[in-house]
């Protein structure tokens, strides 16, 4: 069957933040294709599979793919909506997959659902600092960072330069499955 998530996400910004929310998202996922559950899937708004890995691959599955420990997967982005302005960006980001329930190869007592037992996700996310642009530097972006479910919140990342606070992440994304 097709199932739905959507995973939103807040953060505020601060007047120096240059902000711009990344395509990928990583998603918990219990697989039904290599039978895990809790296994990590890499999303990326645009791309027509998601791909899951994981250290803890089955064996089989291992010689199979010739100790590659990925496989692509059918989850993909099909929403991705980016609101807000200045002071801060919401992200909504609608995940759509093929699921049925399996017993997992390896914990074959775990529970398996759509959302799985503790869903989490990492989104990810581009940014700079205009104090230091102002202030003729160089290297004013700070590059990809990534921002995640289960962490100690507030989350407030400053420039990696100048220490100016750039972005506040005040609650915790939202997973909920959606119809
Ligand atoms: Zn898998
Ligand atoms: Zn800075």
């Amino acid at each position: 069957m097709l199932s739905h998530v959507e995973i939103t996400a807040r953060v505020e910004l601060s007047q120096a933040a240059h902000f711009g929310w990344s395509n990928k998202v990583e998603f918990s996922h219990d697989c039904f294709v290599c039978r895990r559950t809790g296994r990590t899937v890499t999303l990326h708004h645009g791309a027509s599979h998601g791909l899951c890995h994981s250290s803890r691959q089955p064996l089989e599955w291992q010689d199979e793919q010739a100790g590659t420990g990925s496989h692509p997967a059918p989850i993909r982005i099909t929403g991705f909506d980016v609101a807000g302005g200045a002071t801060g960006k919401t992200l909504r980001c609608r995940v759509s997959f093929w699921w049925s329930p399996f017993t997992d190869l390896q914990r074959p007592q775990a529970q398996v659902g759509e959302l799985g037992a503790g869903p989490w996700a990492r989104l990810h996310y581009r940014v700079g600092c205009h104090a230091c642009r102002d202030a003729g530097e160089a290297d004013w972006f700070n590059g990809e960072q990534s921002l995640q479910t289960n962490t100690v919140l507030p989350v407030v990342r400053p420039c990696t330069r100048c220490g100016t606070d750039l972005v506040t992440m005040p609650g915790a994304p939202e997973i909920t499955l959606v119809g």
